[in-house]
């Protein structure tokens, strides 16, 4: 399995980091988390067709994750995109995400691709014989998935915009990667919390309980400069495992 990030910042976009958006890839199968920025850019960047992208996964509707909806679907379109294309969320993101989309129009385009919304707030859903998705709920300020992806040769979970959340320790446990938002260090960890936040030592934390290999970090709020070091060093304090600021536009093979 490969992991590639278009973006790592949280809601505030830096300089030059975009908001978090990735994609993960299974031989053929590509997987779009998140949409915000710009998805079909990012894409074509990697080498991922877009108009062969089999599933966009949102995990929830705040601006930051879902914005660039509309802009994908246009796109695509716009490219004559045939293939189905698959989105899975939770109920609520989904009709979010349906409202974006009406404010363009979208669902009236003269030979608009099949879109199909998989409503799953906690369920699985068997994508092929080799490859589940599986969404589940973390604590965050409006409903929220986190996501975890299991193929036969790896597993990840992401745990989307979250306080320490339980859940995501049980769904990770003894999967090969987690990837958790780190939005700030530990002086403001009961002000993250409150917004459904995690901090660096949180989310080194929570990688411990689960005993992942990898921790990928994500969600960083720039505005107090290159907080990503700071963070990093935090998590290493309590987790063990390889701890990675990713790279942007650099497949991980996990
Ligand atoms: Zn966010
Ligand atoms: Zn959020």
């Amino acid at each position: 399995m490969k992991i590639v990030f278009f973006g790592t910042a949280g809601a505030i976009q830096s300089k030059d980091n975009a908001n978090v958006s990735f994609s993960v890839v299974e031989k053929k199968l590509s997987i779009l988390v998140d949409s915000s920025g710009n998805p079909v850019q990012y894409l074509k960047r990697v080498g991922i067709d877009p108009k062969k992208l089999d599933i966009l996964i949102l995990t929830h509707s705040h601006t930051d994750h879902i914005y660039a909806v509309p802009s994908l679907i246009h796109n695509l379109w716009l490219m004559k995109r045939k293939k189905p294309l698959n989105i899975i969320s939770n109920q609520f993101t989904i009709n979010k995400a349906k409202e974006l989309c009406n404010v363009f129009s979208l669902f009236s385009k003269e030979s608009l691709f099949l879109i199909s919304w998989v409503s799953a707030d906690d369920r699985e859903i068997n994508v092929s014989p080799m490859i589940k998705i599986q969404l589940f709920p973390v604590l965050h300020s409006i409903p929220t998935s986190g996501v975890k992806i299991i193929t036969s040769t790896s597993s990840l979970v992401y745990s989307s915009d979250t306080s320490p959340s339980k859940e995501v320790i049980s769904r990770a446990r003894g999967v090969k990667a987690l990837i958790h938002e780190a939005s700030g260090t530990l002086n403001l960890e009961e002000k993250l919390n409150k917004t459904g936040h995690s901090s660096g030592r949180q989310a080194g934390e929570v990688a411990k309980k689960a005993r992942v290999e990898f921790l990928f970090l994500c969600h960083f709020d720039f505005r107090e400069g290159s907080v990503q070091d700071k963070v990093k060093l935090e998590v290493k304090n309590s987790f063990q495992g390889k701890v990675i600021v990713p790279e942007l536009f650099r497949f991980y093979e996990v």
